[in-house]
């Protein structure tokens, strides 16, 4: 289907975005990547009266310091996973992008578009989720402000955001101590969503958890943070009971739904044995052993 015909304007800036937002009010939507927007726009399931478009407006640098990692919206995926000290502090970063979509969609699909777009089958939600990152907007109306991403998604393609508020950037802390994450997903094949995907990254001292997140994409209407499960394991040593435990504890607390992807009761055994292993993964590197880990399980291979 073509989408319905609408005014298209470039914005100066993301500063000049918020501005057109707030100008054009409801009808108004940006466009980043364009990987999500266009597909729901020539579905019909979008159809803005104006575009502001964002695509040809030169991302900023990443910028490192000693505590945070700060990702510019405009960032695409592939600039991100490419950036050695993303990879080199977040293994679950340097897990999840490389899986996400097919080479187009990752050089074309940003970080913040991600974000705004709330799909819960999208994997920068769980990172950034999993990672305790905060958002930075900015807004003509309200002047911006710095959103805990655990304040930020609603349900299924829904944010805090305002109307006139675009994502600045995401800021991610860059933990102390020994860390290590691992990022795990069941696709159909190559190229799609997962059916369901997990995340962890933890921090250790003295092999004690010191802090950990747990983040599930794609067994329901929003990303699933089991914190129950994370409070169970911090400040514990990693054992094969204390695992057993938190694997029973999220089964207690997931309630998977089905859909096109996969039914409820397979997410729900995927997510006790996708957990198990990336949590293992997780502590492993980050008693800094080298684990080999190919994060894309794929369903056609696991029925053969
Ligand atoms: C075939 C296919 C497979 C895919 N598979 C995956 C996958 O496995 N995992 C995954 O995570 N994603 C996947 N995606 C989605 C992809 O990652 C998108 O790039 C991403 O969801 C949206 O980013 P974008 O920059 O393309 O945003 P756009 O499509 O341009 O915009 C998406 C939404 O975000 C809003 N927006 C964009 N930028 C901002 C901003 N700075 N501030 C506020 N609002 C903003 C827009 O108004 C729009 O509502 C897939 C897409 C396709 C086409």
């Amino acid at each position: 289907m073509f989408p319905k015909s609408c005014e298209y304007i470039p914005a100066e800036s993301l500063e000049d975005a918020s501005e057109l937002l707030d100008r054009y009010g409801d009808g108004a939507v940006l466009l980043a990547g364009g990987q999500s927007l266009v597909p729901m726009m020539k579905l019909r399931l979008a159809s803005p009266k104006v575009i502001v478009d964002l695509s040809h407006i030169e991302a900023d640098e990443i910028d490192v310091d000693e505590d945070r990692i700060r990702l510019p919206a405009l960032v695409t995926h592939a600039d991100a996973v490419n950036h050695e000290s993303v990879t080199e502090h977040f293994d679950i970063i340097a897990d999840a992008v490389p899986q996400i979509a097919d080479p187009q969609v990752r050089n074309m699909g940003t970080v913040g578009g991600s974000l705004a777009q709330a799909d819960p089958a999208g994997d920068w939600g769980p990172l950034v989720l999993a990672t305790g990152g905060t958002i930075s907007t900015l807004s003509a109306s309200s002047g911006g402000r710095k959103i805990p991403v655990s304040e930020f998604f609603g349900g299924t393609l829904e944010t805090c955001l305002e109307r006139d508020e675009v994502i600045e950037s995401v800021s991610l802390p860059i933990p102390e101590g020994d860390t290590g994450g691992a990022y795990l997903k069941i696709k159909r094949r190559q190229g799609v969503y997962a059916v369901v995907s997990v995340g962890v990254h933890l921090t250790l001292e003295d092999d004690v958890i010191d802090s950990v997140g747990v983040v599930f994409n794609s067994i329901g209407q929003r990303y699933f943070n089991p914190s129950d499960v994370e409070e169970l394991l911090e400040g514990e040593r990693i054992t094969d009971e204390l695992v057993a435990e938190a694997v029973d504890l999220l089964d207690d607390e997931i309630e998977a739904i089905d859909d096109i992807r996969g039914s409820a009761e397979f997410k729900q055994n995927a997510c006790r044995s996708l957990f198990e292993r990336a949590l293992g993964i997780a502590a492993e590197r980050a008693r800094g052993n080298e684990v080999e880990n190919d994060p894309m399980i794929n369903l056609t291979e696991l029925h053969a």
